[in-house]
């Protein structure tokens, strides 16, 4: 069976590139390494787009069957051996470029894949989020040449596992106020406090984190840097034990005199809320798709019971009350698709130049998160005791779901940001 690399990095090479070597070369070519994009993306046609929503399917039937979702959660331990089939499938690089073994693919493949994921199980989503979204297409978008060597084609195959540090515990939703300071040394910096909450933190070799440069600057004062985590003075000292997203491992990361060379600073110096912002929008789109694969998943599961499941001698699901929950489960599902899919397809669009509005990629992940988890309690009392008992995948799903509105910025933030895009576009 090909698997979505051998598929996708044959046809990517017989499409036709954006811009010749001589374009590239021209002034104009700035814009190309501030690009959102992969060298050498095109838009892809639907039919790109089915066949990789295919393939993902295929790979989570096989490698994610329902019993290993079950296990995921119940152990709270994520199935290691997974990063690397994910690598050989090529999942690990669907927006990196192919010089790094990437699939050189855009937003749209991405959230195919992220909800195919999250479908078959939302934690091994969130940490397959937190890698190839938060860790590699942040090095990809920020990364200079030399660092995108060094650290993608390890993490795009699978034999190393990325991460994203920015929270801490007293930096939340104002993230902007973290307390990690990072002082100036001989040939690069000492890193030294806590963060928390850090997806894929207990296993990940390579994590973006920020920390202050300039303590008394604020938001102008924070540096993103790229941590290889055997570095001495670096450790994880708490795995946390949560609601949901079990087996999505969390951490608590400590960070003592952790010397980071200089020619890992990811971006400019003091620049870091630049690198953070224009990645969080990418993040809330990308991270859509996970609600979207609970909703499925949350359909997968109800469907077929309601129909089987017999009560006053016919199928529960000939009862209008719950022809009316499935019916919302649904249409909550389409809407929340439509307008994910709709933002990366615009994003997808105009690669050279693309549009990348804060209230759409906000708009986006507040809509989903929140439907996921009104779905997910559908899909609980659709089914009765049934749905109550952790033997069915229901209540997973719910937990799992839950975090959405919480994770990479909560429902409160969402609408604030989207708020604050209105403003700053009638209050000039
Ligand atoms: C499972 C999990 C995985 C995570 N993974 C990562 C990761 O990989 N990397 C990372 O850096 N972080 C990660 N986080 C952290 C996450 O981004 C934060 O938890 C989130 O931003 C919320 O911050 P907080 O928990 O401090 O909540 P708080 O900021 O304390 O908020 C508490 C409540 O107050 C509300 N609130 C706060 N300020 C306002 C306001 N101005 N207006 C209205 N309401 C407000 C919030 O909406 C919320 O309801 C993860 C969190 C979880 C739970």
């Amino acid at each position: 069976m090909a698997t979505i690399r051998a598929v996708f990095r044959t046809s990517a090479r017989s499409r036709p590139t954006i811009g010749t070597l001589a374009q590239r070369n021209s002034p104009s070519c700035c814009r190309w390494m501030s690009r959102k994009h992969p060298k050498g993306f095109v838009k892809p046609v639907q039919e790109d787009l089915d066949e990789i929503r295919e393939r993902t399917r295929e790979f989570a039937r096989r490698e994610i069957p329902e019993n290993v979702a079950r296990k995921t959660d119940q152990d709270n331990e994520f199935p290691m051996d997974l990063w690397q089939k994910m690598g050989e499938a090529g999942l690990l690089g669907i927006t990196a470029d192919e010089d790094y073994g990437g699939l050189a693919m855009g937003y749209q493949a991405h959230c195919i894949v992220m909800e195919e994921l999250s479908r078959a199980s939302g934690s091994i989503g969130l940490s397959y989020a937190a890698h190839s979204q938060l860790c590699v297409n942040q090095l990809m978008l920020n990364g200079n040449d030399d660092q995108k060597q060094r650290f993608l084609p390890d993490l795009i195959s699978g034999q190393k596992i990325g991460g994203l540090a920015m929270s801490e515990h007293s930096a939340g939703s104002d993230v902007v106020s973290m307390k990690m300071q990072a002082k100036e040394v001989d040939g690069g910096y000492l890193l030294s406090g806590q963060k928390f909450w850090i997806t894929n933190g207990p296993d990940a070799h390579t994590i973006i984190v920020y920390a202050k440069t300039e303590p008394t600057a604020g938001s102008k004062g924070i540096t993103a840097f790229i941590i290889d985590t055997s570095v001495k003075g670096f450790s994880c000292t708490r795995k946390l034990d949560k609601l949901g997203m079990r087996g999505s491992n969390t951490g608590e990361l400590v960070f003592d005199d952790v010397f980071v060379p200089r020619e890992n600073v990811l971006g400019e110096i003091n620049k870091g809320v630049r690198v953070l912002m224009e990645g969080l929008d990418l993040e809330r789109l990308v991270l859509s798709a996970g609600p979207l694969g609970l909703m499925q998943a949350a359909l997968d599961v109800t469907l077929p019971y309601v129909h089987e499941r017999h009560q006053f001698g016919q199928p529960i699901a000939l009862n209008q009350f719950l022809q009316g929950k499935l019916a919302d489960m649904y249409t909550k599902y389409k809407a929340s698709s439509g307008f994910t899919y709709s933002v990366a397809a615009e994003i997808d669009s105009n690669p050279e130049n693309p549009l990348i509005k804060t209230q759409e990629c906000a708009g986006a992940i507040l809509y989903a998160a929140e439907r996921a988890t009104e779905c997910s309690m559908d899909a609980i009392q659709c089914m009765g005791g049934m749905g109550y008992m952790n033997e069915v995948a229901a209540g997973r799903i719910m937990r799992d779901a839950k975090l959405y509105e919480i994770g990479a910025g909560t429902s409160e933030i969402r609408r604030m940001v989207i708020g604050r895009a209105f403003n700053k576009e009638f209050l000039r």
